[in-house]
């Protein structure tokens, strides 16, 4: 830090919601739309041009599996990957899926479902008052314009919202803060004929698997297009600091190249770069400490809670946050993740959903994935309208009528 400035404005109010939504990615698009099915005016506030987050921003195209394909995550499958759906909700898919198609699938969903998104839209600042967030001001294409509602849900991924209104807060491990590293996820396509690998100058280049940076080949062809879908590059740092971020992107797309001409020269002779994301995919920055903190023993346990929003049995999944190339992989075997988990202490009509919730280090690595931030958003979006509806505080939500409302938006849980 070089000093302080003192910064202050007259912000005009641009629009008025019940709930306003800060970041569109698995957990922010959930969360608009279940909102939007309870009856409630949504805004949508996304600091880039598409919704989807890191499924589609950064291309991840590829949902994990979490063993309970459910609510609108399962509708997400049943409209746009009809062949990948399971009969039952209590199963594990890990389908692949175009970005494109998930970035055009979300921008009509909000449309049918009444969701207002305001895109290039950069959320800067929170006003607080009493306790209360009044409104999020965001930097847009008519520069400062504030959102007012009377709930609000941070699902930009960073707890951006939460922490500036004040919520506490810790990144990383809780041994020395380091958070998993970033990856630059790209695809290439099969052209059917051979091509001459090129490594463009100032790439590294990798002979051998142990060069890569991950230490492993890892990526997904199950479509039969001949789409292959690469998460190899590994960049050490925090995606939510602004020194670490300079570094990782030049640094990642360096990698994409040397990773692309290795596979060229191994297994994949015939495949062009087709797609790289538009920006280095984030893991882990911040959590949030809610009123209950999800930890490696509770997931360990298979740990059941009475406010259950989200279900998982996502492996344990850790990239080196350290700069090594390995991978902490461990099977767990299902587990909840209370309501409480989203809900902060500081601001009362505050939820945070996604991947920034209440959550140690090794619990985030479980809980991070795309399947579960929906669920995690879905359950968020009928609690903030459940508060308006009471009047209420988001901690005093009446986690039975949340629970039937999920139900009628067809969200099941698994009986243990
Ligand atoms: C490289 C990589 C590989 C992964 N692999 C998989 C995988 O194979 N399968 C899987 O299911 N999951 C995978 N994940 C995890 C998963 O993609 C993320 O954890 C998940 O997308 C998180 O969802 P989210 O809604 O919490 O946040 P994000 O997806 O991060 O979305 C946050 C949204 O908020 C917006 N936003 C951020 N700040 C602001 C702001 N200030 N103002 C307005 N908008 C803002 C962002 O633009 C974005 O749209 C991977 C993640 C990474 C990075």
């Amino acid at each position: 830090m070089q000093g302080r400035v003192q910064f202050s404005r007259d912000v005009p109010v641009y629009a008025k919601a019940d709930v306003v939504v800060i970041g569109g990615g698995p957990a922010g698009t959930a969360a608009a739309v279940s909102a939007a099915r309870s009856g409630k005016k949504v805004h949508l506030i996304e600091k880039s041009a598409q919704l989807g987050g890191m499924g589609t921003l950064g291309n991840v195209s590829v949902f994990m599996p979490i063993g309970n394909v459910t609510g609108f995550y399962r509708e997400i499958i049943a409209d746009m990957l009809e062949q990948y759906l399971p009969p039952q909700h209590d199963s594990s898919i890990i389908p692949q899926y175009s970005p494109f198609l998930l970035r055009h699938y979300l921008n009509e969903k909000m449309r049918k479902e009444g969701v207002d998104v305001f895109y290039h839209s950069d959320f800067v600042g929170s006003v607080v008052d009493g306790g209360r967030l009044k409104a999020v001001v965001a930097s847009t294409r008519e520069g400062l314009q504030a959102f007012e509602a009377q709930q609000f849900i941070d699902c930009t991924g960073d707890a951006r919202v939460a922490i500036d209104a004040g919520v506490s807060y810790s990144s990383g491990r809780e041994s020395d803060g380091l958070t998993q590293p970033m990856t630059l996820m790209f695809t290439m396509q099969d052209t059917g004929k051979s091509v001459v690998p090129i490594l463009p100058e100032g790439c590294p280049l990798y002979n051998d698997v142990d060069d890569l940076p991950q230490g492993r080949r890892l990526y997904w062809e199950q479509n039969g297009d001949g789409t292959l879908l690469v998460n190899m590059t590994r960049v050490k740092g925090n995606g939510a600091k602004i020194s670490d971020v300079n570094r990782a992107e030049p640094e990642a797309l360096r990698q994409v190249f040397g990773v692309v001409h290795y596979l060229q020269r191994n297994g994949f002779g015939t495949y062009i770069l087709s797609h790289v994301a538009g920006q280095t995919g984030v893991r882990e920055t911040n959590q949030i400490r809610g009123l209950y903190t999800l930890s490696e023993k509770d997931i360990s346990d298979g740990r059941r809670f009475e406010d259950v929003v989200a279900q998982t049995n996502y492996e344990i999944d850790i990239h080196s946050p350290d700069g090594g190339k390995a991978t902490d992989e461990r099977p767990v075997s299902g587990y909840d993740i209370p309501y409480r988990s989203m809900v902060s202490a500081e601001i009362a009509n505050l939820l945070v959903a996604g991947r920034a919730i209440s959550a140690t280090h090794v619990a985030m690595s479980s809980m991070r994935v795309q399947p579960t931030c929906y669920a995690l958003g879905q359950a968020a979006g009928v609690a903030a309208s459940l508060a308006i509806d009471h009047q209420c505080g988001l901690r005093d939500v009446p986690i039975a009528e949340l629970h039937a409302w999920l139900q009628l938006q067809h969200v099941s849980y698994i009986k243990p």
